[in-house]
């Protein structure tokens, strides 16, 4: 056994087909009396009924949450909830709108209540977003960690396939590269090989059939692990291409995730032979980084960087910006192995 160290974050998790219901329970468990319930303007139905659950709890809704934080966005939900009253925040959707939570709790201390409807994990870290003057400002402070959480598949069944399929291979990214992650330690990689078998094994169900509960809660579940992963150790070559790639092109979150894994894996493949062994334990005996390409394929979800509006010129570019500043990797980072890695993943080739 590898010496390690292993910090748990407190996490307060509630579970299961119906448990929005207990969404009134929770805000009394983290000493509110009055919540303001956030979501995108597209979720406004689910956040109303969350709403309706909370009855004499419920201060107001906010539905303009939107991708990458405005801090506008984040100020004028900060002033509603206060002229609202409310002492709490409940974040009814995927990780901008839980996002949101935590960029008003980072300055006004109101604790979040997470209902999570998609699968991208943001609920079980520290890790704050915020977007000024067109730039995104990314740290990590306890205080944003949400008091509680509740996962229920009864939210998630209405994710459009597509989004539902990349969100859940942007949550095994997080659990990939937790196994090779420099904080490493059995606790994230038991959690991480079992998130990654869960996701494999129930996204291909959910495309089969959207609305399939026990689908909903085993790709739930594995989310759930994933984030839990992401909140605990560092990342590496994977989640900084694809900040990178993000930032500088605005793509598509998951979808780039989605697309830029596999390469990220391969990438790795030398370097950290235990990891790979776990993946492609989870996976059911193929080869990591072609398992995860496979997986990505039959759920037909883009499988390629120019799908999604990366500039065939804007390579060299993220090449340089996603080397200029040292970070671990198992495998250390050069510029030409990163080129490679971005064309790869440009063109969508299959890794070999
Ligand atoms: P998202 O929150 O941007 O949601 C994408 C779209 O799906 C939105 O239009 C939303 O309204 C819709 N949607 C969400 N759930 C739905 C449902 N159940 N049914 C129907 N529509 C639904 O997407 P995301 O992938 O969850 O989050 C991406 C963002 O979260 C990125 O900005 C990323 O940086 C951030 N993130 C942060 C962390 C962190 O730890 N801080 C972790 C993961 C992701």
């Amino acid at each position: 056994m590898n010496p390690f160290f292993y910090e748990s974050l407190p996490m307060r998790v509630t579970f299961g087909v119906g448990s929005q219901v207990k969404v009134k329970e929770e805000v009394q468990h983290v000493g509110a009396r009055s919540a303001l319930v956030l979501c995108t303007e597209a979720q406004r139905g689910s956040a109303e009924h969350v709403a309706t659950l909370l009855g004499s709890r419920a201060a107001g809704i906010y539905d303009k949450a939107q991708m990458h934080v405005p801090i506008e966005t984040a100020e004028e939900a900060r002033a509603l909830a206060d002229s609202l009253g409310a002492d709490c925040c409940v974040a009814v959707g995927g990780g901008s709108t839980i996002g949101l939570g935590k960029a008003i709790a980072l300055t006004s201390g109101l604790p979040i209540i997470a209902i999570p409807t998609t699968f991208a994990g943001s609920e079980m870290t520290p890790i704050y977003g915020i977007t000024e003057a067109r730039l995104k400002r990314t740290g990590r402070d306890i205080s944003v960690l949400p008091k509680s959480v509740i996962y229920d598949p009864d939210l998630s069944i209405t994710l459009p396939p597509r989004i539902a399929a990349t969100s859940g291979l942007n949550a095994i990214a997080h659990a990939v590269e937790a196994l090779y992650s420099a904080d490493a330690n059995p606790i994230t990689s038991l959690m991480a090989e079992e998130s990654i078998r869960t996701l494999a094994r129930s996204l291909p169900r959910l495309m089969a059939a959207p609305t399939d509960r026990a689908a909903a809660s085993d790709a739930l579940y594995g989310a759930w692990l994933a984030g839990a992963c992401l909140g605990a150790v560092g990342m590496a070559i994977h989640h900084k291409l694809c900040h990178t790639l993000g930032g500088t092109f605005n793509l598509p979150h998951a979808e780039m995730h989605t697309i830029v894994l596999p390469h990220s894996v391969a990438y790795n493949r030398e370097a950290a032979p235990e990891a790979m062994a776990r993946i492609s334990r989870a996976l059911g005996g193929v080869e990591a980084a072609s398992g995860l390409y496979d997986l990505a394929a039959s759920l037909g979800v883009p499988m390629s960087l120019s799908d999604i509006g990366m500039p065939a010129d804007g390579l060299e570019l993220a090449a340089q910006l996603a080397t200029q500043n040292p970070y671990y990797n198992p495998r250390p980072i050069d510029r030409e192995g990163i080129l490679e890695l971005l064309t790869h993943a440009y063109h969508g080739r299959r890794p070999v």
